[in-house]
Protein backbone atom coordinates (compact mmCIF):
# COMPACT_ATOMS: atom_id res chain seq x y z
CA UNK A 1 0.00 0.00 0.00
CA UNK A 2 1.51 2.96 -1.30
CA UNK A 3 0.38 5.06 2.17
CA UNK A 4 2.28 2.79 4.16
CA UNK A 5 5.25 3.37 2.75
CA UNK A 6 5.04 6.97 2.71
CA UNK A 7 4.28 7.00 6.02
CA UNK A 8 7.27 4.54 6.95
CA UNK A 9 9.40 7.10 4.69
CA UNK A 10 8.41 10.53 6.59
CA UNK A 11 9.27 8.33 10.07
CA UNK A 12 12.38 7.01 8.95
CA UNK A 13 13.18 11.38 8.51
CA UNK A 14 12.02 11.62 11.77
CA UNK A 15 14.16 9.62 13.46
CA UNK A 16 16.84 10.76 11.29
CA UNK A 17 16.50 14.42 12.03
CA UNK A 18 15.23 13.41 15.74
CA UNK A 19 18.61 11.89 16.33
CA UNK A 20 20.41 14.81 14.58
CA UNK A 21 19.03 16.78 17.29
CA UNK A 22 19.85 14.65 20.13
CA UNK A 23 23.81 15.26 19.63
CA UNK A 24 23.25 18.90 21.37
CA UNK A 25 21.76 19.19 24.69
CA UNK A 26 20.40 21.89 23.30
CA UNK A 27 18.05 20.87 21.05
CA UNK A 28 17.90 17.33 22.27
CA UNK A 29 14.34 17.30 24.54
CA UNK A 30 12.99 18.61 20.83
CA UNK A 31 14.82 15.46 19.44
CA UNK A 32 12.62 13.23 21.22
CA UNK A 33 9.69 14.72 20.01
CA UNK A 34 10.65 14.75 16.95
CA UNK A 35 11.50 10.73 16.63
CA UNK A 36 8.22 10.25 18.62
CA UNK A 37 6.03 11.78 16.42
CA UNK A 38 7.66 9.52 13.59
CA UNK A 39 6.83 6.69 16.17
CA UNK A 40 3.77 7.19 16.28
CA UNK A 41 3.42 7.43 12.61
CA UNK A 42 4.96 4.22 12.21
CA UNK A 43 2.95 2.44 14.33
CA UNK A 44 -0.38 3.59 13.00
CA UNK A 45 0.74 2.76 9.82
CA UNK A 46 1.64 -0.96 10.58
CA UNK A 47 -2.02 -1.33 11.27
CA UNK A 48 -2.85 -0.68 7.40
CA UNK A 49 -0.50 -3.03 6.09
CA UNK A 50 -2.21 -5.97 4.23
CA UNK A 51 -1.57 -8.88 5.97
CA UNK A 52 -1.88 -8.03 9.60
CA UNK A 53 -4.80 -10.20 10.27
CA UNK A 54 -8.53 -9.51 11.45
CA UNK A 55 -9.73 -8.49 14.59
CA UNK A 56 -8.82 -10.73 16.52
CA UNK A 57 -5.14 -9.69 15.76
CA UNK A 58 -5.89 -6.01 15.82
CA UNK A 59 -7.69 -6.30 19.56
CA UNK A 60 -4.03 -7.84 20.36
CA UNK A 61 -2.33 -5.27 19.01
CA UNK A 62 -4.18 -2.42 20.86
CA UNK A 63 -4.13 -4.77 24.34
CA UNK A 64 -0.19 -4.86 24.14
CA UNK A 65 0.12 -1.25 22.84
CA UNK A 66 -2.00 -0.20 26.13
CA UNK A 67 -0.05 -2.54 28.44
CA UNK A 68 2.77 -1.33 27.39
CA UNK A 69 2.34 2.17 26.99
CA UNK A 70 1.15 2.37 30.78
CA UNK A 71 3.99 0.29 31.99
CA UNK A 72 6.53 2.34 30.48
CA UNK A 73 4.64 5.50 31.18
CA UNK A 74 4.53 4.82 34.75
CA UNK A 75 7.83 3.41 34.87
CA UNK A 76 9.48 6.53 33.20
CA UNK A 77 7.92 8.67 35.45
CA UNK A 78 9.08 6.99 38.53
CA UNK A 79 12.27 5.98 37.92
CA UNK A 80 15.35 8.19 39.65
CA UNK A 81 17.90 9.33 37.18
CA UNK A 82 20.59 7.27 39.14
CA UNK A 83 18.25 4.48 38.27
CA UNK A 84 18.37 5.05 34.51
CA UNK A 85 21.10 2.58 33.37
CA UNK A 86 19.08 -0.13 34.66
CA UNK A 87 15.81 1.09 32.95
CA UNK A 88 17.94 1.31 29.67
CA UNK A 89 18.90 -2.06 29.94
CA UNK A 90 15.19 -3.38 30.55
CA UNK A 91 13.79 -1.83 27.49
CA UNK A 92 16.52 -2.79 25.97
CA UNK A 93 16.33 -6.25 26.74
CA UNK A 94 12.82 -6.09 25.49
CA UNK A 95 13.55 -4.68 22.54
CA UNK A 96 15.88 -7.59 21.96
CA UNK A 97 13.54 -9.87 23.08
CA UNK A 98 10.71 -8.60 20.40
CA UNK A 99 12.84 -8.86 17.45
CA UNK A 100 13.88 -12.39 18.45
CA UNK A 101 10.14 -13.23 18.78
CA UNK A 102 9.79 -11.63 15.50
CA UNK A 103 12.40 -13.86 13.65
CA UNK A 104 11.24 -16.86 15.51
CA UNK A 105 7.18 -16.58 13.98
CA UNK A 106 8.66 -15.28 10.27
CA UNK A 107 11.10 -18.69 11.01
CA UNK A 108 8.31 -20.98 11.78
CA UNK A 109 4.95 -20.21 10.62
CA UNK A 110 6.14 -17.04 8.54
CA UNK A 111 6.80 -18.90 5.23
CA UNK A 112 7.44 -17.98 2.19
CA UNK A 113 10.79 -16.33 2.59
CA UNK A 114 13.56 -17.21 0.45
CA UNK A 115 17.17 -18.42 1.51
CA UNK A 116 18.80 -14.39 1.91
CA UNK A 117 15.97 -13.66 4.56
CA UNK A 118 16.47 -16.90 6.53
CA UNK A 119 19.56 -16.21 6.66
CA UNK A 120 19.26 -12.51 7.54
CA UNK A 121 16.00 -13.50 10.40
CA UNK A 122 18.33 -16.74 12.03
CA UNK A 123 21.70 -13.90 12.73
CA UNK A 124 18.72 -11.42 13.49
CA UNK A 125 17.24 -13.38 16.13
CA UNK A 126 20.50 -14.85 17.21
CA UNK A 127 21.66 -10.80 17.48
CA UNK A 128 18.15 -10.29 19.47
CA UNK A 129 18.30 -13.79 21.87
CA UNK A 130 21.67 -12.85 23.27
CA UNK A 131 20.90 -8.82 23.35
CA UNK A 132 17.74 -9.89 25.39
CA UNK A 133 18.83 -12.32 27.98
CA UNK A 134 22.28 -10.22 28.20
CA UNK A 135 20.43 -7.17 28.88
CA UNK A 136 18.54 -8.88 31.48
CA UNK A 137 21.32 -10.04 33.81
CA UNK A 138 23.14 -5.89 32.99
CA UNK A 139 19.87 -5.07 34.88
CA UNK A 140 20.22 -7.50 37.53
CA UNK A 141 23.56 -6.35 38.37
CA UNK A 142 22.92 -2.97 38.30
CA UNK A 143 20.15 -3.52 40.08
CA UNK A 144 22.31 -5.00 42.21
CA UNK A 145 20.72 -8.29 43.06
CA UNK A 146 24.09 -9.70 41.41
CA UNK A 147 27.68 -9.37 40.75
CA UNK A 148 30.37 -10.23 38.53
CA UNK A 149 30.69 -14.39 38.38
CA UNK A 150 33.86 -15.63 37.31
CA UNK A 151 34.68 -19.09 36.68
CA UNK A 152 37.53 -21.05 35.59
CA UNK A 153 38.33 -21.43 31.56
CA UNK A 154 35.24 -19.19 31.27
CA UNK A 155 36.34 -17.94 28.15
CA UNK A 156 36.91 -21.52 27.17
CA UNK A 157 33.47 -22.75 27.35
CA UNK A 158 31.85 -19.39 25.97
CA UNK A 159 33.91 -20.39 22.77
CA UNK A 160 32.15 -23.39 22.96
CA UNK A 161 28.44 -22.26 23.94
CA UNK A 162 29.28 -19.71 20.73
CA UNK A 163 30.09 -23.06 18.29
CA UNK A 164 26.99 -24.70 19.16
CA UNK A 165 25.23 -21.97 18.86
CA UNK A 166 26.79 -21.30 15.38
CA UNK A 167 26.13 -25.04 14.20
CA UNK A 168 22.52 -24.49 15.62
CA UNK A 169 21.87 -21.38 13.25
CA UNK A 170 23.25 -23.48 10.37
CA UNK A 171 21.17 -26.24 10.85
CA UNK A 172 17.97 -23.66 11.65
CA UNK A 173 18.62 -21.93 7.99
CA UNK A 174 19.09 -25.48 6.29
CA UNK A 175 16.14 -27.49 8.10
CA UNK A 176 14.26 -24.79 9.91
CA UNK A 177 12.18 -27.03 12.09
CA UNK A 178 10.84 -25.72 15.29
CA UNK A 179 12.62 -28.20 17.25
CA UNK A 180 16.20 -27.15 15.72
CA UNK A 181 14.91 -23.78 16.49
CA UNK A 182 14.22 -24.03 19.97
CA UNK A 183 17.36 -25.20 20.87
CA UNK A 184 18.85 -22.30 18.73
CA UNK A 185 16.86 -20.10 20.80
CA UNK A 186 18.05 -21.55 24.29
CA UNK A 187 21.91 -21.52 23.56
CA UNK A 188 21.46 -18.18 21.96
CA UNK A 189 20.05 -17.27 25.13
CA UNK A 190 22.45 -18.97 27.37
CA UNK A 191 25.29 -17.24 25.51
CA UNK A 192 23.94 -13.87 26.13
CA UNK A 193 23.63 -14.70 29.99
CA UNK A 194 26.91 -16.47 30.02
CA UNK A 195 29.14 -13.33 28.07
CA UNK A 196 27.31 -10.76 30.36
CA UNK A 197 28.03 -12.72 33.93
CA UNK A 198 31.93 -11.95 34.24
CA UNK A 199 31.66 -8.16 33.33
CA UNK A 200 32.63 -6.23 36.42
CA UNK A 201 30.66 -3.70 37.10
CA UNK A 202 32.39 -0.42 36.30
CA UNK A 203 32.18 -2.34 32.65
CA UNK A 204 28.20 -2.70 32.54
CA UNK A 205 27.45 1.40 30.69
CA UNK A 206 29.58 -0.30 27.51
CA UNK A 207 27.94 -3.55 27.97
CA UNK A 208 24.49 -2.08 27.83
CA UNK A 209 25.01 0.36 24.98
CA UNK A 210 26.54 -2.88 23.07
CA UNK A 211 23.80 -4.52 23.47
CA UNK A 212 21.21 -1.69 22.48
CA UNK A 213 23.57 -1.21 19.45
CA UNK A 214 22.91 -5.53 18.93
CA UNK A 215 19.03 -4.78 19.49
CA UNK A 216 19.15 -2.39 16.72
CA UNK A 217 20.70 -4.15 14.22
CA UNK A 218 18.42 -7.23 14.96
CA UNK A 219 15.30 -5.01 14.46
CA UNK A 220 17.07 -4.39 11.32
CA UNK A 221 17.54 -7.19 10.27
CA UNK A 222 13.79 -8.64 11.29
CA UNK A 223 12.59 -5.57 8.88
CA UNK A 224 14.75 -6.92 6.19
CA UNK A 225 13.17 -9.99 6.46
CA UNK A 226 9.14 -8.39 6.51
CA UNK A 227 10.41 -5.73 3.73
CA UNK A 228 9.67 -3.41 6.61
CA UNK A 229 11.88 -0.19 5.66
CA UNK A 230 10.83 2.05 9.08
CA UNK A 231 12.15 -1.12 10.99
CA UNK A 232 14.99 -1.58 8.82
CA UNK A 233 15.94 2.16 8.88
CA UNK A 234 15.20 2.56 12.88
CA UNK A 235 17.07 -0.96 13.34
CA UNK A 236 20.11 0.48 11.76
CA UNK A 237 19.94 3.79 13.23
CA UNK A 238 20.04 2.45 16.46
CA UNK A 239 22.79 0.34 15.58
CA UNK A 240 24.65 2.78 14.40
CA UNK A 241 24.46 5.28 17.27
CA UNK A 242 25.06 2.51 19.79
CA UNK A 243 28.28 0.96 17.74
CA UNK A 244 29.85 4.93 18.12
CA UNK A 245 28.39 5.55 22.18
CA UNK A 246 29.99 2.18 22.69
CA UNK A 247 33.33 2.98 20.94
CA UNK A 248 33.05 6.29 22.94
CA UNK A 249 32.00 5.00 26.18
CA UNK A 250 34.99 2.54 25.83
CA UNK A 251 37.14 4.82 24.99
CA UNK A 252 36.02 7.15 27.84
CA UNK A 253 37.07 4.33 29.89
CA UNK A 254 40.31 3.38 28.75
CA UNK A 255 38.95 -0.30 27.95
CA UNK A 256 38.95 -1.72 24.35
CA UNK A 257 35.43 -3.38 23.86
CA UNK A 258 37.27 -6.76 23.49
CA UNK A 259 38.89 -6.47 26.60
CA UNK A 260 35.26 -5.34 28.38
CA UNK A 261 33.78 -8.64 27.24
CA UNK A 262 36.99 -10.99 28.15
CA UNK A 263 38.73 -9.71 31.00
CA UNK A 264 36.87 -8.95 34.33
CA UNK A 265 37.27 -5.59 35.60
CA UNK A 266 35.85 -3.25 37.81
CA UNK A 267 33.71 -5.74 40.35
CA UNK A 268 36.44 -6.42 43.32
CA UNK A 269 37.93 -3.28 45.26
CA UNK A 270 41.46 -3.36 44.44
CA UNK A 271 43.96 -0.43 44.57
CA UNK A 272 46.71 -0.02 46.77
CA UNK A 273 45.80 1.82 50.34
CA UNK A 274 47.24 5.53 49.95
CA UNK A 275 49.44 7.00 52.69
CA UNK A 276 48.97 10.10 54.90
CA UNK A 277 45.56 12.10 55.63
CA UNK A 278 43.24 13.92 54.29
CA UNK A 279 42.58 17.10 55.49
CA UNK A 280 39.35 19.17 56.02
CA UNK A 281 38.47 22.52 55.60
CA UNK A 282 35.59 24.61 57.32
CA UNK A 283 32.65 25.86 55.16
CA UNK A 284 33.58 29.25 55.57
CA UNK A 285 37.42 28.69 54.41
CA UNK A 286 36.22 27.23 51.58
CA UNK A 287 33.67 30.06 50.81
CA UNK A 288 36.10 32.38 50.98
CA UNK A 289 38.56 31.04 49.06
CA UNK A 290 36.62 30.32 45.69
CA UNK A 291 34.81 34.06 46.49
CA UNK A 292 38.18 35.77 46.09
CA UNK A 293 39.39 33.16 43.50
CA UNK A 294 39.49 34.77 39.54
CA UNK A 295 38.98 31.26 37.86
CA UNK A 296 37.14 27.89 39.68
CA UNK A 297 36.55 24.89 37.80
CA UNK A 298 33.46 22.18 38.78
CA UNK A 299 33.63 18.63 38.71
CA UNK A 300 30.42 17.52 39.13
CA UNK A 301 29.76 13.84 40.12
CA UNK A 302 27.68 10.84 40.92
CA UNK A 303 27.63 12.08 44.35
CA UNK A 304 25.64 15.39 43.11
CA UNK A 305 23.20 12.97 41.54
CA UNK A 306 22.47 11.33 45.07
CA UNK A 307 22.29 14.27 46.68
CA UNK A 308 20.81 16.33 43.71
CA UNK A 309 22.80 18.98 44.39
CA UNK A 310 22.69 20.51 40.91
CA UNK A 311 20.27 23.70 41.93
CA UNK A 312 21.47 24.83 45.13
CA UNK A 313 25.35 24.44 43.31
CA UNK A 314 23.90 26.83 40.50
CA UNK A 315 22.69 29.38 43.17
CA UNK A 316 26.38 28.91 44.42
CA UNK A 317 27.73 29.80 40.94
CA UNK A 318 25.81 32.41 40.09
CA UNK A 319 27.05 34.05 43.45
CA UNK A 320 30.26 33.51 42.66
CA UNK A 321 29.67 35.14 39.45
CA UNK A 322 28.33 38.27 41.22
CA UNK A 323 31.80 38.24 43.10
CA UNK A 324 33.37 38.52 39.41
CA UNK A 325 34.98 34.70 39.77
CA UNK A 326 34.88 32.63 36.52
CA UNK A 327 33.58 29.54 36.82
CA UNK A 328 33.28 26.75 34.57
CA UNK A 329 31.89 22.97 34.76
CA UNK A 330 34.25 20.48 33.45
CA UNK A 331 32.12 17.23 32.42
CA UNK A 332 33.72 13.52 32.09
CA UNK A 333 32.11 11.60 29.52
CA UNK A 334 31.56 8.90 32.14
CA UNK A 335 30.82 10.82 35.68
CA UNK A 336 27.57 9.42 37.28
CA UNK A 337 26.44 6.51 36.19
CA UNK A 338 24.58 7.28 32.75
CA UNK A 339 26.20 9.16 29.71
CA UNK A 340 25.44 12.40 29.55
CA UNK A 341 24.20 12.20 33.50
CA UNK A 342 25.62 15.21 34.52
CA UNK A 343 24.99 17.56 31.74
CA UNK A 344 21.02 16.74 31.99
CA UNK A 345 21.03 17.58 35.54
CA UNK A 346 23.05 20.96 35.22
CA UNK A 347 20.54 21.51 31.98
CA UNK A 348 17.79 20.88 34.75
CA UNK A 349 19.31 23.44 37.23
CA UNK A 350 19.23 25.95 34.33
CA UNK A 351 23.10 26.21 34.14
CA UNK A 352 24.02 27.57 30.01
CA UNK A 353 25.36 25.36 27.92
CA UNK A 354 28.41 27.90 27.25
CA UNK A 355 29.37 26.74 30.96
CA UNK A 356 29.81 23.27 30.33
CA UNK A 357 32.70 22.16 29.07
CA UNK A 358 33.60 18.30 27.67
CA UNK A 359 37.22 17.00 29.78
CA UNK A 360 39.30 18.01 26.30
CA UNK A 361 37.76 21.29 26.01
CA UNK A 362 38.75 22.10 29.54
CA UNK A 363 41.61 19.27 31.13
CA UNK A 364 44.80 22.14 30.08
CA UNK A 365 42.58 24.86 32.28
CA UNK A 366 43.42 23.45 35.53
CA UNK A 367 46.33 24.21 35.83
CA UNK A 368 45.46 27.80 35.55
CA UNK A 369 42.59 27.35 37.74
CA UNK A 370 42.42 28.81 41.55
CA UNK A 371 40.20 26.41 42.97
CA UNK A 372 38.79 23.23 41.49
CA UNK A 373 35.70 21.95 43.18
CA UNK A 374 35.09 18.62 43.12
CA UNK A 375 31.47 17.95 43.99
CA UNK A 376 30.42 14.00 44.74
CA UNK A 377 33.06 12.75 41.66
CA UNK A 378 35.26 10.17 42.65
CA UNK A 379 36.87 7.78 40.10
CA UNK A 380 36.78 10.33 37.36
CA UNK A 381 39.58 12.92 39.17
CA UNK A 382 41.26 9.86 40.31
CA UNK A 383 45.21 10.69 39.47
CA UNK A 384 46.05 6.99 39.67
CA UNK A 385 44.48 6.82 36.36
CA UNK A 386 46.64 9.35 34.66
CA UNK A 387 49.85 8.11 36.56
CA UNK A 388 50.00 4.59 38.30
CA UNK A 389 50.64 2.33 35.87
CA UNK A 390 49.31 -0.65 38.47
CA UNK A 391 46.51 1.21 38.77
CA UNK A 392 43.16 -1.03 37.71
CA UNK A 393 41.98 1.84 36.20
CA UNK A 394 45.07 2.92 34.54
CA UNK A 395 44.59 4.78 31.58
CA UNK A 396 41.04 5.56 31.78
CA UNK A 397 40.86 9.75 30.95
CA UNK A 398 40.50 11.46 33.80
CA UNK A 399 39.78 15.59 34.85
CA UNK A 400 43.28 16.65 35.73
CA UNK A 401 41.65 18.66 38.92
CA UNK A 402 44.87 17.87 41.08
CA UNK A 403 46.82 20.57 38.94
CA UNK A 404 44.57 23.42 40.00
CA UNK A 405 46.14 25.79 42.51
CA UNK A 406 44.01 24.07 45.77
CA UNK A 407 41.37 21.46 45.21
CA UNK A 408 38.21 21.11 47.79
CA UNK A 409 36.44 18.16 47.51
CA UNK A 410 32.74 17.74 48.67
CA UNK A 411 31.73 14.22 49.70
CA UNK A 412 30.19 12.70 53.04
CA UNK A 413 33.41 10.83 54.23
CA UNK A 414 35.72 8.53 52.75
CA UNK A 415 33.26 6.49 50.11
CA UNK A 416 34.99 5.11 47.71
CA UNK A 417 34.49 5.37 44.07
CA UNK A 418 32.31 3.09 41.54
CA UNK A 419 35.74 1.10 41.09
CA UNK A 420 36.08 0.45 44.72
CA UNK A 421 39.41 2.07 44.30
CA UNK A 422 40.78 4.28 46.95
CA UNK A 423 41.80 7.48 45.28
CA UNK A 424 45.19 9.71 46.18
CA UNK A 425 43.62 12.69 45.42
CA UNK A 426 41.99 13.28 48.79
CA UNK A 427 45.44 13.13 50.20
CA UNK A 428 47.27 15.51 48.21
CA UNK A 429 48.80 18.89 49.71
CA UNK A 430 46.70 20.81 47.50
CA UNK A 431 43.44 19.07 48.31
CA UNK A 432 41.04 19.89 51.39
CA UNK A 433 38.21 18.01 52.15
CA UNK A 434 34.40 19.60 52.46
CA UNK A 435 32.77 16.46 54.65
CA UNK A 436 28.81 16.34 54.31
CA UNK A 437 25.97 15.60 51.46
CA UNK A 438 26.71 17.74 48.26
CA UNK A 439 23.23 19.41 48.42
CA UNK A 440 24.04 20.88 52.27
CA UNK A 441 27.26 21.61 51.73
CA UNK A 442 26.16 23.98 48.55
CA UNK A 443 23.40 25.21 51.25
CA UNK A 444 26.37 25.99 53.70
CA UNK A 445 28.28 27.73 51.16
CA UNK A 446 25.57 29.91 49.90
CA UNK A 447 25.13 31.47 53.19
CA UNK A 448 28.88 31.74 53.90
CA UNK A 449 29.37 33.28 50.27
CA UNK A 450 26.41 36.02 51.01
CA UNK A 451 28.51 37.06 53.83
CA UNK A 452 31.25 37.98 51.92
P1 LIG B 1 32.07 7.71 41.74
O1 LIG B 1 31.00 6.67 41.74
O2 LIG B 1 33.44 7.30 41.40
O3 LIG B 1 32.12 8.43 43.18
C1 LIG B 1 31.01 9.06 43.69
C2 LIG B 1 31.39 9.65 45.02
O4 LIG B 1 30.29 10.44 45.45
C3 LIG B 1 31.64 8.64 46.13
O5 LIG B 1 33.00 8.51 46.39
C4 LIG B 1 30.84 9.14 47.33
O6 LIG B 1 31.70 9.34 48.45
C5 LIG B 1 30.25 10.46 46.86
N1 LIG B 1 28.86 10.66 47.27
C6 LIG B 1 27.85 9.76 47.26
N2 LIG B 1 26.72 10.30 47.72
C7 LIG B 1 27.01 11.59 48.03
C8 LIG B 1 26.26 12.66 48.55
N3 LIG B 1 24.97 12.54 48.88
N4 LIG B 1 26.88 13.85 48.72
C9 LIG B 1 28.18 14.01 48.42
N5 LIG B 1 28.94 13.01 47.93
C10 LIG B 1 28.37 11.81 47.73
O7 LIG B 1 31.55 8.86 40.76
P2 LIG B 1 32.20 9.50 39.46
O8 LIG B 1 31.11 10.30 38.86
O9 LIG B 1 33.51 10.14 39.76
O10 LIG B 1 32.55 8.27 38.54
C11 LIG B 1 31.58 7.51 37.87
C12 LIG B 1 31.93 6.06 37.97
O11 LIG B 1 30.78 5.31 37.59
C13 LIG B 1 33.05 5.66 37.03
O12 LIG B 1 33.82 4.65 37.62
C14 LIG B 1 32.30 5.11 35.81
O13 LIG B 1 33.07 4.20 35.10
C15 LIG B 1 31.11 4.45 36.49
N6 LIG B 1 29.90 4.31 35.70
C16 LIG B 1 29.58 5.30 34.81
C17 LIG B 1 28.43 5.21 34.07
C18 LIG B 1 28.12 6.26 33.05
O14 LIG B 1 27.58 5.94 31.99
N7 LIG B 1 28.39 7.52 33.38
C19 LIG B 1 27.49 4.09 34.26
C20 LIG B 1 27.87 3.13 35.29
C21 LIG B 1 29.07 3.27 35.95
P3 LIG B 1 31.09 9.35 49.95
O15 LIG B 1 30.43 8.02 50.12
O16 LIG B 1 32.27 9.54 50.82
O17 LIG B 1 30.14 10.48 50.01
Amino acid sequence: MWFVQAAYFVAAVLFILGLKRMSSPKTARGGFYVAGIGMVIAVVATFFLPGVGGVTNIILILVALALGGVISWVSGKRVSITAMPQMVALYNGMGGGAAAAIAAHALTVGGGHGTSEVVVGVVGALIGAISFSGSLVAFAKLQGWMTAWRFPLQNYANAIVLAAMAVFAALAIVYGNSGILIVFFLVALALGVLVTVPVGGADMPVMISLYNAMTGLAVGFEGYVFGNPAMIVAGMIVGAAGTLLTVLMAKGMNRSVTNVLFAGFGETAVGGEVEGEMKPIEVNDAAAMMAYANHVIIAPGYGMAVAQAQHKLWEFVKLLGEHGVKVSFAIHPVAGRMPGHMNVLLAEAGVPYDKIHDLEEINEEFATADVALVIGANDVVNPAARDNKTSPIYGMPILNVDRAENVICCKRGKGRGFSGIENELFFRDNTRMLYGDAQESMSRLIQAVKAY
